[in-house]
């Protein structure tokens, strides 16, 4: 879990620019004897198991991650930018990003009076460059960035920029590795893109895959730190927790029931999660055409949308492990 973990983590790829996770993915799964997926038009990856006569569940992690995206380039050289999906601007003096093409910028602030002044524009980027020309034999306007955080492991937990949701495209990779070719039901594994700026992947591959069940495979808030922002019985080691709502969904009666059963049977450690905010692809595919019952399997996470998100070990393993059983049982 770890190598794969790494590569995917270590992998750019902020909302509308996914093809070097989609190629990675792509690699992985001929490396496993899979060859069988197809990329549709807006870069989502699909990978099918099981008899597609039978019921079908679309099964979600997304590729995308937050970012920033140039906006303009001043006289001296240095960047403005805007943030590609939900990220603070108050926590971001100081940090480094990091280009495509390798090149790596500081965040600086402008002088303000007071800290809720700090917004976007206050902020700006520094890559070294010294004038206007300068910068832009490097970077154009519209070239995205990501925070550079490549993976670290301390203790029984994984520490990466990234595993928001490339943990999530982990645990389905590692599914697809052990999952038996015998299914009750056709299943369908889709790595999706741009979740970030408005679940815009999931609703168009919901729309071509006309599933039966909707399952999400996302990060979720973690309760168990100091004073936390928002109060949530989800912690990191507990288990997977089954997602009840978010801002983007409420879940399925039916499948969240079938999800506790499966858990329950199986003696796999598990939470259940209320997000006050926040949402998944989810939100997308229970709207798609005339409706689809949707849950989602949430990787407890803390430090979402910043460099140092943590995720543990155990869970994520028992995720995999969920998701097997769950795949394996007819819904
Ligand atoms: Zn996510």
């Amino acid at each position: 879990m770890k190598e794969l973990l790494a590569k995917l983590t270590g992998a750019f790829g902020p909302a509308g620019r996914e093809e070097w996770v989609r190629a990675l993915l792509l690699e992985e799964l001929k490396q496993m004897g899979s060859p069988d997926s197809i990329v549709d038009d807006l870069g989502n990856l699909v990978v099918s198991r099981g008899n597609p006569e039978n019921k079908i569940i679309l099964v979600a992690a997304h590729m995308d991650q937050v970012g920033f995206m140039v906006t303009f380039i001043e006289e001296n050289g240095f960047l403005r930018v805007t943030p590609v999906g939900g990220i603070e601007a108050k926590s971001l003096p100081g940090m480094r990003l990091r280009f495509r093409d390798g090149i790596t910028g500081v965040i600086g602030q402008e002088k303000i009076k007071e800290q809720k002044e700090l917004d976007f524009s206050k902020l700006y980027v520094d890559i070294g460059a010294v004038s206007l020309k300068g910068a832009q034999q490097q970077i154009q306007v519209g070239d995205t960035a990501v925070f550079d955080a490549p993976l670290m492991m301390e203790g029984n937990r994984y520490i990466a920029g990234a595993m928001d949701d490339r943990a999530g495209c982990a645990v389905l990779l590692e599914t697809l590795r052990r999952l038996p070719r015998d299914l009750p039901q056709s299943v369908c594994f889709v790595f999706t893109v741009q979740e970030e700026v408005g679940l815009r992947g999931a609703q168009a591959v919901s729309y071509r895959i006309n599933p039966h069940f909707g399952l999400a495979v996302d990060v979720t808030r973690t309760g168990d730190t100091p004073e936390p922002q928002f109060k949530t019985p989800v912690s990191l080691g507990k288990g997977p927790a089954i997602k009840i709502r978010d801002s983007s969904v409420i879940c399925h009666p039916r499948v969240t029931a079938l999800m506790r059963q499966v858990a329950e049977d199986k003696n796999i450690p598990h939470q259940l999660e209320v997000l006050e905010q926040g949402g998944t692809d989810a939100g997308a595919i229970h709207l798609s055409r005339a409706g689809v019952p949707s849950g989602a399997l949430s990787i407890p996470c803390r430090y979402i949308h910043t460099p140092g998100e943590m995720v543990d070990h155990n869970d994520l393993e028992n995720s995999v492990s969920f998701l097997l059983a769950l795949l394996q049982t007819k819904w």
